[in-house]
Parts: structure tokens; C-alpha cells; sequence
């Protein structure tokens, strides 16, 4: 206990001991993640067919599989000093509440207006844009803490900003759109009749309440036919997990100052974005076989890609209009049940972590949202911060961890990643403060119906 008290409760860097560059997991990967094919040819997608899409500096850093290390640019350095490094909490209360040996760390990502990690990548393919002379980016947004994300970055680098926002989140969540809204971005409820793929979506579903897929397909066809506009995606692309290795460098910086090894990593898992940007630095040496750690990846039971899921190529939208990913997939028109609340939403995952997992370096759990909320409320309860649902997936599977020393006797020291904050996601916490949770499980049935969908070409049976 006396030498727990050496350590505060926060780890802070210095200035100086901040990173200066991200760090590309991929580099240290010995098989790689598979690239993108375009779905006419199945050939793997060119720099210059991505560059339709994406700004060029960010296709240039999708497709690179071998640096390790790429140096962060001055001016992204200087927008995280406002609001990194972010803090590194060690959760003595929840520790106490729990009667664990274990020590817990969490690195908190919500202590930024936009509320979530988000803003990491956000800025990075903001500042990209922006370099090469762009007039704006569109996007999609599910919850709302990308959209936010990119508002913020927009507005400070004075891009313009288009956001398609699924429709049940539009109308769930009208203080998030009216935050980027305030940023200067438009916000328009996906599916729309801006779009010829959206008017397809609503002919076909007219009572639908939009996907993250769907809102990616109108994004990118508006991208694509502005001039001066390219289309940014907030998770599951490698250039996000990129960008999001800040998380995992700084976090790792800490822990060394006071000699800590993590036993256990744990974060949640939608796209991956944040889970691969923290556990990059530790996974890296777990690759090149310096150190041993676990991983684990917490996704929804309602929404589970990885513990489910197929390792096949699939389109990342609902419309198919974007390149195929080889990733754990549920079908790219899976839509979970409508009792869903806690975000984590997307039927794929980034081919890096599907990749990892595939290889035997990860594990994924899948946990209830009834249980999730649960540990949220308790954790809110001691710790302080009242965390977004995506976030207490990772909070659930680390108390069950530390529940697990207890029995054991055994002092692992577990770090996990909390993502954001949970104002704007007040409808979800009322659902359960009224006792209206529910759980729902897809069915074998259920997921069929999705895997339908997944293309079918020789090398690509499910
Ligand atoms: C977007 C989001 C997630 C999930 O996305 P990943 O790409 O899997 O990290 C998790 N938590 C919060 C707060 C988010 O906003």
C-alpha cells in the first residue's frame, strides 16, 4: 500500500517528455494487414485511385506498411498541447470499492470539448486537408463524438465541414449536432435526399433510422462530387490508428517514468481506433518479442465483429461505394437491434486489429449493455467521471478483471482506455435509470442475414 501511495493519482509529462511522432504498428507486423481492393478489379486500391477520396498526405500514410516511426507536424503538436497529454489516472477509489489487488490504470480521453479521442485524428486529417489546398472534408458521424471532432478541427483550421449524422442519433442527440453546428459544420440526418445513394436507402427503407454505413456511402458521394472536397472517416482506417497511437505512446511514457508494466491491456472496440492507438506502442514490443502483454478488446454482444464476426473482405459501407477492407465483418448491411444504446455500432473493424487478433496477439470479449451500464454507474460513482457507454465496455471487462485478482490474490496491473465522456448520451443512462434496458443477443439467424451480404468472389468464401 505504502509504496501504491508513491504513485499519484495522476501521471502527467512534462512538456518535453511529450511524443513527437506516431508510431506505425504496422511496420513491426509480420504479416500485414491486407490492403484495400477495389471492388471492380479486386486489385489492391492504388494511391491514385485513393486519392479520389482521401487527401493525398493521409493515402500516402494508409498505404505505408514499413515506417515505424512518422514525425507529427509542428502544428498538430501545438492543437494536443491544448488538451494533451491526456490524463493517466491510476483508480486507487475504484481499486478500494472493489477490494482488488490489482492496480488500475485508465488513460482518459475526454477532457476535450468534443468529449472522446476522436479529436486525436481528427486534427491530423483536418491539418492535411487544409495542406493541400482543400476547401472542406465531408464525413459521417454515428453518436456524434466524431462529427464533433472534425467540427472542432474544421473550425480551427477554417475548412469547411459536411456531416451526414445517422438519423436515430440526429433525433436522439440535438445538443451534439447543435456543438458542431456552433463549430461551423452542417449537420444533415442520414439517410437524406442530398444524395443519389440516400434516396436509393430511402426508397427501399423509408421508415429506416440510418447506419453508420448508410451516412459513410452519402458522405463519400458527396466528397467525391465536390470539387475541392475530400472524405474523412473517423475509426477502422490504418491512418487512424495512426494518428490515435498518441494515446499509447503517451500513456506508455508515463507508466516508464514510474517503471510500471501493464499485465493486462483492455479497451473497447468499434472501429478500433482507440484500442489500436493504445495498446500500438505495447503491442509493438510484443511483435518484436521484448515484452509480454494481454489485450483484450470489449465489444457490444449486440454488435460483436470480432467474436463473431467473418475475417473476409467486405465493403465498409452500407451503399457500397468504398473499397473493400478485409476485417472481422458482420456484413455491411448489419444493423444492430433497435434496443442498442451504447454506440460500437459498425459492422467492421480495422483491418490492423482484425489482422492482430486473426494472428493470436489480441483476445476480444462481447458484454451486455445492461452489465456495461452497470459498471458505468459505479464507475461514475467513485471515479468521479461519468463515462460514455462505448467507454464502459472497457470499464465492465477491467472490473471484471480486477474481480478476477480478487480471487486469485494475484497483483495484475491493468491499464485500460477511457474514451470519452457521457453527457450526450443522457437517453441511454434515462433507459437505464428507469429500468428499461434491455439485452438483446443476434441470433445465429440474425448475423446470416448480414454475412449474406458480404461479397462473393474466389478467396472470399465466409
Ligand atoms: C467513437 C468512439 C469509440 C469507438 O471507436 P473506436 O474507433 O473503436 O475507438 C469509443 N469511445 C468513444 C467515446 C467514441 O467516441
Amino acid at each position: 500500500m505504502n509504496q501504491n501511495k508513491e504513485i499519484p493519482y495522476k501521471i502527467f509529462l512534462e512538456e518535453n517528455e511529450m511524443p513527437k511522432q506516431w508510431y506505425n504498428v504496422r511496420a513491426d507486423m509480420k504479416t500485414k494487414p491486407a490492403p484495400l481492393l477495389n471492388p471492380s478489379t479486386l486489385k489492391p486500391m492504388t494511391a491514385e485511385e485513393l486519392s479520389v477520396v482521401f487527401c493525398d498526405e493521409l493515402v500516402a500514410q494508409e498505404l505505408n506498411n514499413d515506417n515505424a516511426y512518422l514525425d507529427i507536424p509542428q502544428e498538430i503538436l501545438d492543437f494536443y498541447k491544448m488538451y494533451r497529454p491526456s490524463p493517466l489516472v491510476r483508480a486507487y477509489c475504484l481499486e478500494k470499492k472493489l477490494d482488488t489487488p490489482a492496480k488500475i490504470y485508465y488513460k482518459f480521453e475526454g477532457n476535450n470539448t468534443s468529449g472522446s479521442h476522436k479529436l486525436n485524428s481528427a486534427i491530423a486529417q483536418a491539418y492535411y486537408a487544409k495542406k493541400q489546398g482543400l476547401k472542406g472534408v465531408t464525413t459521417e458521424t454515428g453518436a456524434g463524438q466524431w462529427g464533433t471532432a472534425l467540427s472542432m478541427a474544421c473550425a480551427y483550421l477554417e475548412l469547411d465541414c459536411k456531416v451526414y449524422m445517422v438519423k436515430c442519433s440526429y433525433e436522439q442527440k440535438p445538443f451534439r449536432r447543435e456543438v458542431m453546428r456552433t463549430y461551423g459544420a452542417s449537420v444533415t440526418p442520414s439517410p437524406s435526399d442530398t444524395t443519389k445513394i440516400g434516396r436509393k436507402i430511402l426508397a427501399d427503407h423509408p421508415n429506416t433510422t440510418g447506419s453508420l454505413g448508410c451516412a459513410i456511402s452519402e458522405a463519400v458521394e458527396v466528397a467525391v462530387g465536390s470539387e475541392g472536397y475530400r472524405y474523412v472517416l473517423g475509426s477502422v482506417l490504418n491512418q487512424v490508428l495512426l494518428h490515435q497511437s498518441i494515446i499509447g505512446l503517451e500513456a506508455k511514457a508515463a507508466l516508464d517514468k514510474y517503471d510500471i508494466k501493464p499485465d493486462l491491456i483492455i479497451g473497447c472496440a468499434g472501429g478500433g481506433s482507440n484500442l489500436g492507438g493504445l495498446i500500438s506502442p505495447f503491442m509493438g514490443e510484443k511483435l518484436r518479442g521484448e515484452k509480454d502483454y494481454r489485450f483484450i478488446a470489449v465489444e457490444p454482444a449486440s454488435c460483436p465483429s470480432l467474436t463473431r464476426g467473418k475475417f473476409v473482405y467486405d465493403f465498409c459501407d452500407t451503399g457500397m461505394v468504398t473499397p473493400l477492407a478485409k476485417m472481422y465483418t458482420l456484413g455491411s448491411n448489419f444493423i444492430p437491434s433497435p434496443n442498442h444504446s451504447g454506440g460500437l455500432r459498425y459492422h467492421g473493424m480495422s483491418s490492423v486489429l482484425s489482422q492482430l487478433y486473426h494472428d493470436g496477439y489480441m483476445e476480444a470479449i462481447s458484454v451486455e449493455q445492461t452489465s456495461v451500464f452497470e459498471a458505468a454507474e459505479m464507475f461514475a460513482k467513485v471515479e468521479g467521471i461519468l463515462p460514455a457507454p462505448e467507454s464502459s465496455h472497457a470499464i465492465r471487462a477491467a472490473i471484471d478483471e480486477a474481480l478476477k485478482c480478487k480471487e486469485t490474490g494475484e497483483e495484475k496491473t491493468i491499464l485500460f482506455g477511457l474514451t470519452g465522456t457521457g453527457y450526450f448520451d443522457m437517453v441511454a443512462y434515462e433507459k437505464y435509470n428507469n429500468g428499461e434496458m434491455s439485452d438483446y443477443i443476434p441470433t445465429d439467424e440474425d448475423l446470416a442475414v448480414g454475412f449474406a451480404g458480404i461479397p462473393k468472389f474466389e478467396g472470399n468464401e465466409i
